[in-house]
């Protein structure tokens, strides 16, 4: 199983922080994280394996849509920043778009990404 892990700068504690909470299941199954590049730099430094795409907003929210769009991203666990603004709104859109359009959970706050951990 494939989980896309993005965090924008505001939210970036909390990602750690989450993946830190669910470290036994993110380690007991077998989950393959990928993540937006400066998200990816985080959970690398709390020790966890990821592969990093580009940064947001140099269009790493877009290559994991292309990756959902492939069928090869199962779950993607999105903190998004409502506070704040971003330069790549379109391709967050999108992304949240294909989500829909494949019927891929998106969490987008930890309650939720907390539900998705205890269905897995
Ligand atoms: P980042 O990108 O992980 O490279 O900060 C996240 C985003 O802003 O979409």
């Amino acid at each position: 199983m494939t989980i896309a892990i993005i965090a924008h700068n505001g939210k970036k504690a909390e990602m750690v922080q989450f993946l830190n909470e669910n470290r036994s299941i993110l380690e007991a199954k077998d989950i393959k994280l990928i993540a937006t590049g400066t998200t990816g730099q985080k959970t690398e430094a709390a020790g966890f394996e990821v592969e990093k795409l580009l940064s947001g907003p140099l269009g790493g929210d877009a290559q994991i849509a292309c990756r959902l769009a492939e069928g090869k991203v199962d779950m993607i666990i999105f903190f998004r920043d409502p506070m704040d603004k971003h330069p790549h709104e379109p391709d967050i859109f999108m992304l949240m778009r294909l989500c829909d359009v494949h019927d891929i959970p998106l969490a987008t706050n930890p309650s939720t990404a907390k539900l998705l951990m205890k269905a897995i």
